[in-house]
């Protein structure tokens, strides 16, 4: 980090398939190439491909520290790490914005990525803090599975069958339950009503 520099928060969102994690290895990739340093972090229950690693849909990766909180953020950056990412930062909680916020005051950059919305289409976790106070946002769109419109949505399906508005949210989903649709094509059945039909 050049001393005097001044830190910035960058958040790249937007639903499954959108291309966020690829935005985030790209961005990382581009400093490392600029002599930056980088320091890469995803949380612990994200290990759909890689402990250490943070690999996109399309197969791209690169290294990355496994953190249960938001507070081993603060504990695992040296002062000299210029550029700072974080995959996967909607499952955080809410300590994660005030990491975030010191980590940019103490002159570093923050780049994270997540999914602003869950599958019900509501805000997720920190996202909607982290958005606000971001100097840069970046919203990715995915292709609609059924219409081939820009998605901005994340549909979760559960045999097949769109999931119910009081479905527990999955964390971290296989890519065959989960599919990009927009927003005419965004289905959450509330239980009662779905019962009462059948
Ligand atoms: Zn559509």
């Amino acid at each position: 980090m050049n001393p005097g520099m001044q830190g910035v928060v960058e958040v790249i969102c937007g639903c499954m398939f959108s291309g966020k994690t690829e935005e985030l290895i790209r961005r990382a990739k581009e400093a490392h190439y600029a002599q930056k340093k980088v320091l890469l972090f995803k949380p612990l229950l994200d290990n759909r491909y890689s402990k250490h690693e943070i690999v996109s849909h399309n197969g791209l990766s690169i290294k990355a520290h496994v953190i249960k909180s938001a507070d081993e953020l603060l504990k695992n950056v040296p002062a000299e790490v210029d550029v700072i990412g974080i995959d996967e930062v909607q499952f955080f909680d809410d300590d994660v914005i005030l990491a975030v916020s010191r980590l940019a005051d103490a002159g570093h950059r923050i780049v994270v990525a997540g999914l602003d919305q869950d599958f019900r289409g509501e805000p997720f976790g920190p996202m909607p803090k982290l958005l606000a106070l971001a100097e840069h946002v970046t919203k990715l769109h995915a292709i609609c599975t059924v219409c081939g419109e820009p998605a901005t949505r994340t549909q979760r399906l559960i045999d097949g069958e769109a999931a119910f508005y009081d479905d527990p949210v999955i964390l971290v989903g296989a890519a065959d339950s989960y599919e990009a649709r927009c927003r005419n094509h965004h289905e959450v059945p509330v239980r009662s009503m779905k019962e009462h039909l059948s």
